[in-house]
C-alpha cells in the first residue's frame, strides 16, 4: 500500500510544517522524472497483479475463526526464503495495512504473449502455497475482501481489547491499534489522518434489513459522545481505518510503450472501474452484520477521509484552502487523454502555482491540472531522516502525496533512473475466493486493454456519469440489477474492429444512428452483448482472441476465465457477495436479524477455505467442476 520509508515519523503538526516542502519538492521530482522520460518510446507491453491476504485461525472446538496477528513474522521468512535468497524467485511479498495481511505478486511482470496467461494462475497457486506453508496449525490464507466480524470482541488472535483514549493511532472502539501493521507508516497514517481530519473518520454502511432485524437499526453508545453523534440510523457505524483498508483487493498494473498509451488506457479503463468492480463484488458484511452494499469501496473511502470540517463544507473556509468534494480514496476527477478532455465535467480543484509552474515547464493542460489535482493533498507521513532529498534522483515526496491518492486509476510515472515504464494501475477489484476467480478477473481486465490498443476502442462518456456508476456499482445485487451509463458507438474511429464478428459489428452500426453518445445498460449488456444495442464485451474478446494465435492449453484456460465472467455478468452465477449472502441466509443459526455471530462466521470462512483449496465444489459460484476442465488438457500426472 504505497511508500515504505524507513525512520522516524513526525507527528501531524510537524509533517504539517513540513507539507509545502513536500509538495515543492514532490513537484521537482516529478518534472525531473517527466523531462528525463516524457518522450520514451518502446517499452514493452508489461504487466503483473497484486493479490491481497488475510491470515485467518480456526478454533474448531468453539467454532471461532480469528485474524492471526502475524503477517510480519510471515511476511520476513517469505521475503528471506524468496526474494532475498533468489533475485529471480517466482514471488515478491509486501506488507498491508492490517497486522494479519500480507499481499503477493509474480516476481516478474509478465510480458505480451498470449502464453503467459496461462501462468497467472499457477503463480498464485504458488503465492497461496507459500505462504500457507509458513502458518501454524489450524491456521489459513484467505482471499476475502472483508472479514465479516472485523471490529467484533475478540477478532483477534491473539485477542486484544481496543483502547480508544488520545496516544494510539485509531483510538477505536472496535478496531485495536495491535491490528495495525507494525510498520511506523500504517500507525502514522492512521493517528495523522484523524488528525488532520479533526476528529475520527466515520463509516456508516447501511445495514441489510432482514425479517427480524429493528427498525429502525440503531445501536447506541452511550458511553461515548462522539460515536452516538456519529452514527446514522440504519446503518452499520465503524471509526477507524482499518474497517476500510483492513480490506483486501485485487490490482493490475501495466505497462505502457509511451506515455501517451498510458494516459489513453487509464482514461478507457477508468470507465471500466465500476462495471468490474460491481462483476467481483465480494464484500457484503461489516462488523458482524449483514450490510446493504456488496463492495469495500464507500466502507474504505470514508476510512482515510482526511478532510477536516471546513474542506467537506461543513465549516466557511478559514484555515484550510479548498472545499474538496471526494475523499483521498475515491474515483478519478479528470481524464488524462486529449480525446478525453472533453468529458472532463467534474469540477477539478487544483493547486493553481502547481498548475502554473507545470504549464510552464512545458507540461500540458491535462496532465498539468492531474497532478496539481493530486497536490491540493497535504502529506499524511513524513519521516524525520526523509525531509532534504537529492530532488534529481529521489521520488520519495512526489509518491509521497501521489500514493495516498488511492483512486480507481493511477496513472504512474517511471522511477528515478530506472528503466521501468510508465505504468498505470487498475484498482478497483475486490479479491476473489480463488486463485481461478482471481486469474480470471485478471485476465479479463488485461485482455481488455489489448483490444483496447488494437482495435482503438473508445469507451469514453462524462466522467460525472462514471461517477454515478460507481455509486450504482456498490449496491447490492448491483451486478443484475444495477445500470450503467455506458457508450453505446465503441468504435467510433470507424474501424472494422470486430472483423469477422458480423453481430458485434451490426450492433455496432445500429446504435451509431441514434444521437446521444452514451446509455444505461445492465452489466449483462456490457459484458455479453445485445442484440441491436451493443456488442458486449466478451464477444469482443472472442473475436480479438479468433484473430490471435494462441496455443490449445491457453486458449481452454482463457475462454474458461471468460466463462466465468460471462456468467457472473448474466447470473447464471453468483459474485462472491452473493453467494455469501445466501450462505449466511441459509445458515441454522442465522435468525433473519442481519447479525453474523461467531459461529456463522466461522461456518463461513471455514466453507470459504475449504473451495480455496479444492477440497468442495462450488457450482453457484465457480460453475459446474471447473478444476477438471483446466486440468483434463495440462495436467498428464494428476490424480484425477
Ligand atoms: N486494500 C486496499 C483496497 O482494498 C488497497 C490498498 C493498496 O492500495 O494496496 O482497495
Ligand atoms: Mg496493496
Amino acid at each position: 500500500m504505497g511508500l515504505l520509508s524507513q525512520g522516524s515519523p513526525l507527528s501531524w503538526e510537524e509533517t504539517k510544517r513540513h507539507a509545502d516542502h513536500v509538495r515543492r519538492h514532490g513537484i521537482l521530482q516529478f518534472l525531473h522524472i517527466y523531462h528525463a522520460v516524457k518522450d520514451r518510446h518502446k517499452d514493452v507491453l508489461k504487466w503483473g497483479d497484486e493479490v491481497e491476504y488475510m491470515l485467518v485461525s480456526f478454533d474448531h472446538e468453539n467454532k471461532r475463526v480469528q485474524l492471526v496477528l502475524s503477517g510480519e513474522e510471515v511476511l520476513e521468512t517469505l521475503q528471506e526464503k524468496g526474494e532475498r535468497t533468489n533475485p529471480n524467485h517466482p514471488t515478491l511479498w509486501r506488507p498491508e495495512y492490517g497486522s494479519y495481511m500480507i499481499e503477493g505478486t509474480p516476481g516478474q511482470p509478465y510480458g505480451g504473449t498470449m502464453s503467459e496467461f496461462n501462468t497467472v494462475e499457477d503463480n498464485m497457486r504458488q503465492r497461496r502455497k507459500e505462504a500457507t506453508s509458513l502458518l501454524k496449525e489450524n491456521q489459513a490464507l484467505c482471499t476475502i475482501t472483508s472479514f465479516p466480524r472485523l471490529g467484533c470482541p475478540g477478532f483477534t488472535l491473539p485477542e486484544f481489547k481496543p483502547n480508544p483514549v488520545e496516544g494510539g493511532a485509531s483510538r477505536s472502539l472496535f478496531f485495536p491499534d495491535e491490528a495495525i501493521n507494525k510498520h511506523p507508516r500504517f500507525s502514522t497514517l492512521t493517528r495523522n489522518i484523524r488528525h488532520r481530519r479533526g476528529e475520527k473518520v466515520v463509516i456508516n454502511a447501511p445495514i441489510f434489513k432482514d425479517k427480524n432485524t429493528p427498525s429502525p437499526f440503531i445501536e447506541k453508545f452511550p458511553e461515548d459522545d462522539e460515536a452516538a453523534k456519529a452514527s446514522k440510523p440504519d446503518h452499520i457505524y465503524m471509526d477507524a481505518m482499518g474497517f476500510g483498508m483492513g480490506n483486501c483487493c485485487l490490482q493490475v498494473t501495466f505497462q505502457a510503450c509511451s506515455i501517451s498509451e498510458a494516459r489513453y488506457l487509464y482514461d478507457q479503463l477508468a470507465t471500466i472501474c465500476p462495471i468490474v468492480m460491481a462483476l467481483s463484488a465480494a464484500s457484503p458484511f461489516y462488523r458482524g452484520y449483514v450490510s446493504d452494499v456488496d463492495c469495500r469501496w464507500g466502507v474504505i473511502s470514508a476510512s482515510v477521509d482526511d478532510r477536516t470540517r471546513e474542506e467537506r463544507g461543513l465549516e466557511p473556509l478559514k484555515n484550510n484552502n479548498y472545499r474538496i468534494s471526494k475523499s483521498r480514496y475515491d474515483s478519478i476527477d479528470s481524464y488524462l487523454s486529449e480525446c478525453g478532455e472533453k468529458y472532463n465535467d467534474i469540477d477539478l480543484t487544483i493547486d493553481k502555482e502547481i498548475y502554473e509552474q507545470l504549464l510552464q515547464e512545458g507540461i500540458d493542460h491535462l496532465l498539468a491540472q492531474h497532478v496539481a489535482h493530486l497536490f491540493i493533498r497535504d502529506p499524511l507521513t513524513l519521516f524525520e531522516e526523509k525531509i532534504h532529498l537529492d530532488d534529481a534522483n529521489e521520488s520519495d515526496h512526489f509518491e509521497n502525496i501521489q500514493s495516498t491518492n488511492w483512486q480507481t486509476m493511477r496513472f504512474k510515472p517511471p522511477p528515478p533512473n530506472s528503466d521501468i515504464g510508465w505504468r498505470v494501475e487498475f484498482r478497483p477489484m475486490e479479491v476473489q475466493l480463488t486463485d481461478f476467480e482471481n486469474s480470471a478477473y485478471v485476465v479479463f481486465v488485461v485482455l481488455l486493454t489489448r483490444v483496447i490498443l488494437s482495435y482503438k476502442l473508445d469507451f469514453l462518456i462524462p466522467l460525472s456519469k462514471v461517477d454515478e456508476n460507481m455509486k450504482v456499482a456498490q449496491k447490492r445485487d448491483a451486478v443484475l440489477q444495477g445500470m450503467f451509463y455506458f457508450r453505446k458507438d465503441i468504435c467510433k474511429g470507424g474501424n472494422a474492429v470486430v472483423d469477422g464478428c458480423g453481430k458485434a459489428q451490426q450492433s455496432v452500426e445500429l446504435a451509431a444512428e441514434e444521437h446521444e453518445e452514451y446509455a444505461l445498460m445492465s452489466i449483462d449488456t456490457i459484458i455479453n452483448g445485445k442484440e441491436g444495442v451493443f456488442p458486449g464485451l466478451i464477444p469482443i474478446l472472442n473475436c480479438y482472441l479468433e484473430n490471435m494465435e494462441v496455443d490449445v492449453d491457453t486458449r481452454c484456460s482463457i475462454l474458461n476465465y471468460l466463462k466465468l465472467i460471462k456468467k457472473r455478468a448474466s447470473g447464471e452465477l453468483m459474485t462472491v457477495a452473493k453467494w455469501m449472502r445466501e450462505f449466511i441466509a441459509n445458515h441454522p443459526d442465522y435468525k433473519q436479524d442481519s447479525v453474523i455471530t461467531d459461529q456463522i462466521n466461522y461456518s463461513l470462512i471455514l466453507k470459504c477455505n475449504q473451495i480455496a483449496n479444492e477440497l468442495c465444489e462450488c457450482p453457484e459460484l465457480l460453475g459446474p467442476a471447473f478444476r477438471r476442465v483446466r486440468y483434463s488438457g495440462s495436467k498428464t500426472d494428476s490424480s484425477n
